[in-house]
């Protein structure tokens, strides 16, 4: 089975019923002028995508569009084979927003802010039951903040409470994770375990799409490089054929020096052994 039609507009394209996200002249914008134009991709379970380009190039208009949190002005889009008009199923998409923080005046505890994740899971009145309390800690768990649960997240770092909104989105267990720039903004310590965070989820089979600037922290788990000019897709392929993958290392983003290629990763050995996604559903294969 390939794709099925689904009444395009255009009468020759059509959108795949398998992808998680399926875009033929997609655009996206605010109010009724686009950002983003003629996207034409699909993203498969498994894939660890990159989205790079220049600011202002529209990477966070695309993100946000499969989020329906602008507006989707022409072409089609389907998300896990439904169009995403009406597509209902937010829990299944994990967003970490760009630049996002708590703020200061939240009074909550790291374990109540990834509670948040949970409640599509729950009913209305539902209250967190024990299984929600096990994917709670096991989230806080990848994210390398179990040992910080009970405490106020405005006592965290800026980057402590990045991991914090990627844990929240890991509860829902999505079916892909969507982040914008998860590393910016955020200091070395912080950035260096975040892409490790990354690398553990990829290596997990999770789908994601990632905007980010920092592409040799990621360059070992990526399998796709999608970037983004003016609105428009100008490269969408292997990282190996993109052109910044062929350069040499920028000046010190970090140590690696993105060429690892020989098998296991190398996280650090206090890192959560064969682990918490394990257990995670919204991470395996269908
Ligand atoms: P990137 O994430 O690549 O830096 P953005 O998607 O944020 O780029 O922005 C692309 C363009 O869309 C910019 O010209 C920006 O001014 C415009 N834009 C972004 N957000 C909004 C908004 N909420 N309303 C109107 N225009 C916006
Ligand atoms: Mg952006």
């Amino acid at each position: 089975m390939t794709a099925t039609s689904n009444s395009p507009d255009d009468g020759s394209q059509t959108i795949s019923s398998q992808a998680i996200v399926s875009m033929r002249s997609a655009s996206f914008g605010y109010a009724d002028r686009a950002v983003i134009s003629n996207v034409t991709m699909d993203i498969h379970a498994g894939e660890v995508v990159a989205v790079l380009g220049p600011n202002g190039s529209g990477k966070s208009t695309l993100v946000k569009g499969l989020l329906g949190l602008n507006n989707h002005l022409g072409g089609q889009v389907a998300l896990f084979g439904t169009p995403i008009d009406r597509f209902h199923d937010h829990a299944r998409l994990g967003y970490v927003p760009q630049r996002h923080t708590l703020s200061a005046s939240v009074r909550a505890t790291v374990a109540e802010v990834v509670a948040i994740g949970r409640l599509p899971h729950q009913s209305w009145l539902g209250r967190a039951n024990q299984e929600d309390r096990r994917i709670i800690a096991e989230s806080l768990a990848v994210v390398g903040l179990d040992d910080r649960a009970a405490v106020d997240v405005s006592t965290l770092s800026g980057g402590q409470q990045r991991r914090v909104l990627i844990a929240r989105a890991l509860a829902a267990q999505p079916d892909v994770l969507i982040m914008d720039e998860p590393t910016a903004g955020i200091d070395l310590a912080s950035q260096e375990i975040l892409s490790q965070v990354l690398a553990r989820l990829a290596a997990r089979g999770a789908t994601m799409l990632i905007v980010t600037h920092e592409l040799q922290a990621l360059s070992r788990v990526l399998t796709r490089i999608i970037q983004i000019n003016q609105g428009r897709v100008t490269f969408d392929g292997l990282p190996a054929s993109h052109e910044l993958s062929q350069a040499p290392p920028g000046p010190a983003l970090d140590g690696h020096d993105g060429h690892h290629h020989d098998g296991d990763d190398d996280l650090p050995r206090t890192w959560p052994a064969a682990g918490p996604l394990d257990r995670l559903p919204g991470f395996h294969d269908a």
